[in-house]
């Protein structure tokens, strides 16, 4: 086994899904910049990906980060509003939702 060290050519898993397909896992890695740390990430499923340098994180593309005006559903909320959506491990996980992460409403 290694230890936790950073690796700059492999995914790691984070615990988030996709807000594009609501269930794809969202993968994480390093990337090289001179500047200062950086992260990109990508959806094993349908392969979003979102590139940060500084103070952007997972929630670009991931479900906690849902607004209205990213995926247009609920009727009468307004535009922007925060969905009150979040990634949380599977609380009914078993044959019929194998999910290890799964959406889910904010408490
Ligand atoms: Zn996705
Ligand atoms: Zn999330």
């Amino acid at each position: 086994m290694t230890k936790r060290s950073p690796d700059r050519t492999g995914w790691s898993l984070t615990d988030h899904v996709c807000r594009a397909c609501l269930g794809g896992r969202i993968l994480k890695r390093e990337v090289c910049s001179s500047v200062e740390p950086a992260f990109e990430f990508i959806c094993s499923n349908c392969e979003t990906r979102s590139t940060t340098t500084g103070g952007v994180t997972v929630q670009s593309i991931c479900v906690c980060g849902s607004r209205f005006n990213d995926v247009p559903r609920g009727p009468g909320k307004r535009k922007g509003q925060n969905m009150g959506l979040v990634c949380m491990p599977n609380p009914n996980r078993g044959p019929s939702s194998p999910s290890v992460i799964v959406a889910g409403e904010a408490q």
